[in-house]
């Protein structure tokens, strides 16, 4: 069985990056309001300074330092200076009133903030303390022109947006969406909204796999439930070869009588690998239905948010382009104890001041263990956890 690091090693290293795909020129161009959550496909360089002139940081008085010296530190004033307006040159022996974001007049060395100033009939008694450069924002102190100001492969976030569109940049060139196409498997499942029959339950990893792969700004494609039978397995791969980059699978990935996911892999495409050495969610296939990559996750719905987040995200990610950051690894004290395994185990906890918690119950069928919390206790296979210890988390930020 393969350990985690080396599942995810190998899928990192089969993932195709959809940008070397010929039949989806892997780019297009969105307007930056629009691109939240996409990743850069090219550097992106300003063409101008920001700010793009020298401007004043506070409501005051703008002038040079020599003049009021000379003149008692009493000056006229010469203009008006609010944000948004051009000024002129200072005159000589004058001060210009000026507010937040209005642009330093050529001639002016610094700004006076106005609660340490007197105006009086058109003049001002200014601030002798002010130095040289007070309370002035220089131009380029943000960004200059030709700075490389966001790298390719960065995933925009808002303040990413805000720092495009500061730079005046209305569109940007991000990678296409890789689509996952996704189906749910076992006779037993229903959709909400239909009163439950004996013998059946409803299907969460549906809504679970599409909340999850919409959030890493990727498109589920959605096939839907599969009967447990051969010809249905068989028949939704063969589609969802045509409608998805990627398929995932949720069930009947095991080997038991009822379970055809796995046998249709082997009659249809190949098997890469299948079992991983992760609780929950030993049975996981990766392979391939014609040339299109398929990972088939276990059907327990904490199973299916933990092998997601574990193993498929980074290989979803790679696919697309997307820097493949696994989250941040912290460490924090455990307030729990467990016992070992032979499997490294995912329990799901949430942070605390004091530490680390777990659920109580850490079942791969109990869903409540991913929403009581925020991240992932990482136990190491064959080593206990006792209360104190420090531990390895993940959160569960995508
Ligand atoms: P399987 O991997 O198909 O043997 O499924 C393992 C367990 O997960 C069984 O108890 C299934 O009923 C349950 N299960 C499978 N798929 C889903 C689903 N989409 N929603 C909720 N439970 C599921
Ligand atoms: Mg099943």
């Amino acid at each position: 069985m393969l350990t985690v690091a080396n599942a995810v090693e190998k899928l990192i290293a089969k993932a195709r990056p959809l940008a070397n795909d010929r039949r989806r020129a892997g780019l297009e161009s969105v307007p930056v309001t629009e691109a939240l959550g996409r990743v850069l496909a090219a550097d992106l360089i300003s063409t101008i300074d920001v700010p793009p002139a020298a401007n004043s940081a506070m409501d005051g008085y703008a002038y040079c330092g020599a003049d009021a010296e000379a003149n008692n530190f009493v000056l006229p004033l010469g203009q008006r200076i609010p944000a948004g307006t051009a000024p002129a040159s200072l005159m000589v022996s004058t001060a210009a009133r000026i507010f937040t974001g209005g642009e330093i007049p050529a001639g002016a060395d610094r700004v006076a903030i106005q609660e340490n100033c007197k105006e009086v009939d058109g003049s001002v008694t200014l601030d002798k303390k002010a130095v040289a450069g007070a309370n002035i924002r220089a131009q380029g102190q943000d960004i200059q022109a030709g700075e490389v100001i966001l790298k390719a492969g960065t995933k925009l976030r808002a303040q990413e947006l805000g720092l495009l569109s500061s730079v005046g940049v209305p569109s940007v060139n991000v990678f296409k969406p890789l689509k996952v196409a996704i189906f749910s498997t076992g006779d037993e499942l229903v959709e909400p909204g239909t009163p439950l029959q004996p013998g059946q339950i409803y299907n969460s990893n549906r809504a679970t796999l599409i909340g999850l792969i919409e959030s890493l700004g990727m498109i589920p494609v959605d096939l839907g439930v599969v009967p447990d039978r051969q010809e249905a397995t068989q028949h939704v791969l063969k589609k969802a070869t045509l409608r998805g980059d990627v398929i995932i699978s949720a069930g009947g990935v095991s080997v038991g009588e009822e379970d055809y996911v796995k046998k249709a892999i082997d009659q249809l495409g190949t098997m890469e690998f299948w079992k991983v050495a992760i609780k929950p969610g030993k049975p996981l296939a990766f392979g391939y239905v014609d040339k299109t990559p398929f990972i088939g996750l276990p059907g327990n719905p904490a199973s299916v948010f933990t092998t997601f987040m574990i193993l498929a995200r980074p290989f979803l990610l790679a696919c697309q382009c997307s820097p493949v950051t696994m989250p941040q690894r912290l460490k924090t004290v455990a307030q729990f104890s467990k016992a070992g395994e032979e499997r490294e185990v995912y329990l799901r906890g949430r942070l605390v001041d004091e530490g680390v918690e777990i659920y109580h119950n850490q079942s791969s069928g109990v869903l409540s263990s991913a929403c009581w919390g925020d991240v992932f206790v990482v136990q190491k296979s064959g080593e206990s956890i006792e209360q104190g210890d420090m531990v390895d988390v993940l959160p569960y930020a995508l």
